[in-house]
């Protein structure tokens, strides 16, 4: 499978990282998890033919995970290709859905006669729990729930002519369970938030959020109950004996050097910084 990092953000806005996204290429057929900011304009770029994408997997109601998701079901409809969409999700998928079709209702009346036929009266919601499991093109998914502010799962993709797994934490503190759940994985890709504020990072021009030309107000004690850092990723990693650690869900301007050393002193595997737009073939 391929494995494509669309944004590997946080909720702040900023122009190098979108907010949270990825797609899976099993071989015939893409699926994605989460759809965060600007997940339409990096599919784009990363030349992924998004018409098609039938199952889409939101792993919890933050809006650097959900935000893109009007966008993207109304852009996907519009280049045809899909016969439906199902999504899934924890609790309250399915109102993401009643309200687009509450909101929308004249605009989807009013581009019927443009778009194609199928793919955006029928969507599917699907509720995420912990012995969920579904297969897609011989690939199982499987999600655990995980410890963050709310509702949140980690997902798991299992290649069964391969034997090869993936797996991507969401946002979580360090938790037993989500050792237990990566164990084995080829990939771990694991939200490594909390890391060391780098300063030079810090661009003279394009700075969306002022307040972070100094530090981040996400300092407190909130980001370490709901949150990793690259010391807890590489634990994980370690624990899990898994085979690439990637670190990802990186606020802005942060020492990813540092971040890096910081989870190879916990891990001996390797480790990769992501960045929008990686690709990883597992
Ligand atoms: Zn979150
Ligand atoms: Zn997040």
């Amino acid at each position: 499978m391929r494995v494509t990092l669309l944004g590997t953000g946080s909720p702040i806005p900023t122009l190098e990282r979108a907010g949270t996204s990825l797609v899976i290429d099993t071989g015939n057929e893409n699926f994605m998890i989460d759809c965060g900011p600007n997940a339409v304009y990096r599919l784009i770029e990363n030349d992924i033919d998004y018409g098609e994408i039938e199952d889409l997997f939101i792993t919890h109601h933050h809006l650097d995970h959900n935000a893109a998701f009007y966008n993207f079901v109304f852009t996907s409809w519009a280049q045809g290709g899909r016969e439906s969409l199902t999504v899934y999700g924890p609790d309250n998928t399915d109102t993401l859905i009643e309200s687009m079709y509450d909101i929308y209702e004249e605009d989807l009346e009013y581009r019927k006669d443009i778009y194609p036929s199928e793919g955006i009266t029928n969507i599917d919601t699907v509720g995420l729990h912990d012995e969920f499991s579904t297969t897609i093109d011989g690939h199982t998914i499987t999600a655990l729930s995980v410890s963050h502010s709310i509702e949140t799962y980690a997902i798991k993709v299992t290649d069964h002519e391969t034997d090869k797994t993936f797996v991507f934490s969401s946002d979580t503190s360090k938790i037993p369970a989500l050792t237990d759940f990566a164990r084995d994985a080829d990939v771990l890709v694991q939200d490594a938030c909390i890391g060391p504020y780098d300063e030079e990072e810090v661009p003279e021009e394009g700075l969306v959020w002022e307040q972070y030309r100094t530090d981040s107000p996400y300092s407190g004690d909130t980001i370490y109950e709901s949150h990793c850092s690259a010391e807890d990723a590489g634990e994980i990693a370690s624990e899990a004996d898994v085979g690439t650690l990637v670190l990802t869900h990186f606020l802005p301007y942060r020492d990813t050097d540092e971040m890096y050393e910081r989870a190879e002193r916990k891990f001996s595997g390797s480790v990769v910084i992501a960045e929008d737009g990686l690709e990883l073939d597992i």
